[in-house]
């Protein structure tokens, strides 16, 4: 099964996707915390795209689109972060039917503003391996320290407030053409997204079953 998650930034996808792909067997690909480890590797990748992701801007069509296309191998995927507007999910499809792959669903996850807002700015992650914890809803069994691996958690670069305010921007400017992309055709599962963890996979659950 191949699914796209997709909601702004702090929406959940991430947490959802890590369940999702435990249960189902999937493997996750993050486009996120694949251009964050090429700038963190400073690559010649990382060192293209670490401007535009400091001040939460989308990275240019082009280079995101070249990472997709090898990173997509074979079924059983969530897509976390990609795609991201209507051009960028006409590049998804391309890549797709030469890979002869297809998307079983479109699982948007709607949430509101402030929701995001609280969850950003409230956000820790682990620089090692990837999991993500919230100071309130999501702790760590030890504070401070990433209950997987032990790493100690950090606040990402752009969960600051301003960067916050502009990646909802962009957000909003550009998901409007992608979701009428998607709602026509077919597969579209919209969920809302402001609940508790559990509340969201289980609906997600349930619409995919
Ligand atoms: P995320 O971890 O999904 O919030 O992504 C962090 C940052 O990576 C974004 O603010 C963008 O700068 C960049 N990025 C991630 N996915 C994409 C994408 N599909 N297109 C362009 N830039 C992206």
């Amino acid at each position: 099964m191949n699914i796209i998650l997709f909601g702004a930034p702090g929406s959940g996808k991430g947490t959802q996707a890590v369940e999702m792909c435990k249960k189902m067997s999937l493997r996750k690909i993050s486009l996120g915390d694949i251009l964050r480890d090429e700038v963190k590797k400073q690559s010649t990748l990382g060192k293209e795209v670490e401007s535009y992701m400091k001040q939460g801007l989308l990275v240019p069509d082009e280079v995101v689109g070249k990472v997709i296309k090898e990173t997509i191998t074979g079924n059983d995927f969530i897509l976390d972060g990609y795609p991201r507007n209507d051009k960028q999910a006409q590049v998804l499809d391309n890549i797709l039917a030469e890979k002869g792959l297809k998307i079983d669903y479109f699982i948007y996850m709607a949430v509101s503003e402030d929701v995001i807002v609280d969850r950003l700015s409230k956000r820790r992650v682990c620089p090692n391996c990837g999991a993500g914890y919230h100071l309130e809803n999501l702790k760590p069994a030890k504070d401070g320290i990433c209950d997987e691996c032990a790493t100690a958690l950090i606040q990402r670069a752009d969960d600051n407030p301003e960067t916050i305010k502009q990646r909802w921007k962009v957000f909003s400017d550009s998901s409007k053409a992608l979701l009428d992309y998607y709602r026509n055709n077919g597969n579209f599962i919209e969920v809302n997204a402001n609940g508790n963890i559990d509340d969201v996979y289980n609906e997600v659950l349930q619409r995919i079953a």
